[in-house]
């Protein structure tokens, strides 16, 4: 039987209300992941778990610092030939920056597999427990490892790539909008049908292990009648790398232009990502990033493409670096 490690950092999972028919105003990250397990003792049918409290706060508040500390923690997990993977319990608000920090930063074939809940624990039909023993089915598959870091809700599996939280209430937040589900949980097995093709944990360059503090990285948010005011306070602020969240191809209006042009000079990186989230950035979309010397964000939403900002800042600050590995991440 396969050892997978819960390591439990708070969410709604965690969450308690005052009543069952209260789906919100809960309190998030209140119950421990001993009692989280306590509630899936059919979990013992489909692999021996062990639980870790690694945190207990809601997601919003996972700061870089804890994004390096999960990763950290979980590479020396699963250096251990006793642990085969591991599922990381999380809020669903920031899950899938996270998920996408780890699918870059775990170098490891081994299953990481994050899950949250939209409803609190305490709620009539919630679907923590539900959707903690699925991810524990998907992370104890024989099928997946080497898939990259995934997500399981509802289900689905979705790769950390891919997955967008699409809905604030309800249960079928989960997405990926653009390229697919990788496949199924179904009672205790896990069915998978698709792999991405970009690099990630096994395969990635980016190894934060001898790393105390990420860069320092933003993300400004282009609208009409917008300014550069904001662009110039994060690089007052000694921002390494701001993600510009433009609307339609990732514009950038003429006011904001001249506050990107300034920061690039003084060798801030600038990537431009679509706020509509969905859709492919190719270089110099509508934008010539070749003369201002900005990146193009690819597929990524402007939470990730921050997420790869940060990492690739670690290695470079280069635009040109930094592209690349917006083409291959
Ligand atoms: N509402 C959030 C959740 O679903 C709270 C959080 O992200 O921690 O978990």
């Amino acid at each position: 039987m396969k050892r997978i490690a819960i390591l439990a950092t708070g969410g709604t999972m965690a969450g308690v209300a005052r009543s069952s028919t209260h789906l919100t105003g809960y309190q998030p990250a209140v119950t421990n992941v001993g009692d989280l397990l306590a509630d899936i003792p059919e979990i013992s049918a489909v692999a021996e778990v062990f639980g870790e409290q690694l945190v207990q706060v809601a997601s919003h508040d996972i700061t870089d610092d804890l994004l390096l500390l999960f990763a950290k923690r979980i590479l020396q997990l699963l250096e251990d030939d006793d642990v085969d993977g591991v599922v990381l319990t999380h809020g669903t608000n920031t899950l899938e920056e996270t998920a996408y920090f780890l699918n870059l930063t775990v170098r490891s074939r081994k299953p990481v597999v994050l899950v949250g809940a939209m409803r609190p624990g305490t709620s009539m039909s919630a679907d923590g427990p539900m959707n903690l023993f699925q991810a524990v089915v998907a992370a104890a598959s024989p099928e997946s490892p080497g898939r990259g870091v995934m997500v399981v809700m509802n289900n689905q599996i979705i790769g950390a790539r891919d997955v967008v939280k699409t809905d604030t209430l309800t249960v079928d937040s989960f997405k990926a909008p653009v390229f697919g589900y990788l496949g199924y949980v179904i009672e205790d097995q896990a069915h998978f049908y698709r792999a991405g093709l970009r690099r990630h944990t096994f395969d990635s360059e980016f190894d934060v292990s001898g790393i105390k503090a990420l860069p320092k990285t933003g993300i400004v948010y282009g609208h009409t009648g917008d300014s550069r005011v904001v662009i110039d306070a994060l690089v007052a602020d000694g921002f390494e790398g701001i993600v510009h969240a433009g609307s339609g191809t990732a514009a950038i209006s003429k006011a904001m232009s001249a506050g990107v042009r300034d920061a690039v000079n003084r060798g801030v990186v600038i990537v431009r990502a679509p706020r509509s989230s969905l859709g492919i950035l190719t270089r110099n979309m509508e934008y010539d990033d070749d003369r201002f010397g900005t990146v193009s964000g690819d597929t990524l939403n402007p939470q990730k493409a921050r997420v790869l900002l940060m990492l690739g800042l670690t290695r470079s600050n280069n635009s040109l670096d930094i592209q690349r590995y917006f083409d291959i991440y």
